[in-house]
């Protein structure tokens, strides 16, 4: 049986004293569906960095952290050192939604760095210096990658993850961004859904399977406009919304398009996006 879920949103925005952080915060949940969830112990906290048009996302949990996608290669350094800052030594896994260099770029360095038990990758591989350079260092940690050609599902210290691969091969257009693993967690009774640089093929595809809503969504393709996102936000119903773009992109009609429909939406440009979930309610604060 699938619970009915009415998302109680937005309920409160403050400022914080400290740094002047926007942070806001949404409960989300009915008895149907707290009932429905597997009781959690902590929280979850899923940061999105300020990467540039790029996607660099770390989630932590009481017993473990994940990493979907890296950022450019510039960005490694970066991302190696919020994560050694945050005191992790080992990431339980690490997902590469695709292998454009905007994700998969910080990739090398991660695996030099960090001690990684598990690669997820997409299915269409790059001939990049950047992709070039993440085999080699998957190589030199003696990992090897596991390419997600069917649902995967694992769990992380009460967060449930499913990766949603690409049905096809290939794609009538832009197969690399279309090739997009779109990965789902679960904590609590919040759904959180990072879609990559999946566009219109590879939305079309995963909305036909009917997923249900998120109150998190990690906005596709850096937040550009495609005509695809409205039929995704219908399905997905976000709270809140976060925007991986520089402040030069053109995000105007995708961020008009959210907010019109009651999400609160964050671009990274403005700084990194800290989102925590206690398993009822999300809060969201940026630096
Ligand atoms: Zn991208």
């Amino acid at each position: 049986m699938k619970p009915i879920r009415k998302w109680i949103a937005a309920a409160m925005c403050a400022v914080l004293a400290l740094g002047g952080c926007a942070s806001s915060a949404v409960t989300a949940g009915n008895a149907a569906s707290a009932t429905a969830a597997a009781a959690v112990d902590g929280t979850a906290e899923v940061t999105v960095f300020k990467a540039g048009s790029a996607d660099a996302i770390l989630i932590q949990t009481s017993e473990g952290a994940v990493v979907i996608d890296t950022g450019e290669s510039s960005f490694g350094d970066n991302l190696v050192e919020a994560l050694k800052a945050a005191g992790i030594t080992e990431l339980q896994a690490l997902i590469l939604t695709h292998f454009d260099a905007d994700h998969v770029g910080g990739a090398a360095e991660l695996l030099g760095s960090i001690t990684v038990d598990a690669v997820y990758q997409s299915d269409y591989p790059k001939d990049s210096d950047e992709y070039t350079a993440y085999v080699s260092a998957l190589k030199d940690a003696g990992i090897t990658a596991q390419t997600v050609r069917s649902g995967v599902s694992f769990s992380v210290g009460g967060a449930s993850f499913y990766i949603d691969p690409p049905h096809q091969t290939s794609y009538a257009s832009n197969s690399s961004n279309n090739s997009s693993l779109i990965i789902e967690m679960t904590y609590g009774s919040t759904r959180f859904l990072f879609a990559g640089d999946a566009m219109t093929e590879r939305l079309e595809e995963y909305l036909q399977e009917d997923r249900g809503t998120f109150q998190f969504l990690k906005v596709p393709y850096h937040g550009r406009w495609q005509n695809s996102l409205e039929e995704l936000f219908a399905a997905v119903q976000p709270q809140i919304a976060v925007l991986t773009a520089a402040a030069k992109e053109d995000t105007e009609e995708t961020t008009s398009a959210l907010e019109k429909m009651g999400a609160s939406v964050y671009q990274t440009s403005s700084g990194t996006v800290h989102v925590t979930s206690d398993g009822t309610t999300l809060s969201v604060s940026q630096e």
